[in-house]
């Protein structure tokens, strides 16, 4: 599957993982599916990060900003297209917290590294719901203007 986000956006949760370097930033993905499952964001919406034991390397979404954020999304025609975290000095890959943390089938799960105040990669990852357990595809950015 793909993500298409348009690359105002794309920049936008880049900028998020600089600011909060050299802790971890988090947010939610805001877009549409079409019938074949393809994304597009339509709104980042960037979210402060509730781990205080480890913002280093851990990110937590307050539960009742994803009820309110899904909420004004759906209204607004639109649904959870998935998160975004970033990862300082460490690579734009998932880690098995991160995949034992993913709950939503269907979503894109995005990842960028920042190292030394710079975002550098950002990759995609989509959550699949496997026959034994969930685990995460490789999904292609298509960056849109
Ligand atoms: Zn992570």
């Amino acid at each position: 599957m793909a993500l298409k986000i348009p690359a105002a956006l794309l920049d936008q949760l880049r900028r998020h993982g600089e600011q909060t370097y050299p802790y971890e930033c988090c947010g939610v993905l805001v877009g549409e599916f079409d019938s074949a499952g393809r994304k597009t964001v339509k709104a980042v919406v960037p979210c402060g990060n509730t781990r205080t034991d480890s913002p280093q390397n851990r990110y937590h979404i307050d539960p009742s900003e994803l009820v309110r954020i899904q909420r004004e999304a759906m209204l607004a025609g639109s649904d959870i297209a998935g998160f975004y975290h970033s990862h300082p000095d460490h690579p734009a890959q998932w880690s098995v917290t991160d995949l034992a943390e993913a709950h939503w089938t269907g979503c894109s799960y995005v990842i960028t590294s920042v190292e030394n105040g710079r975002a550098v990669l950002t990759n995609s990852f989509q959550l699949q719901d496997q026959v034994k357990d969930k685990d995460f595809e490789n999904e292609v950015i298509e960056v849109s203007n």
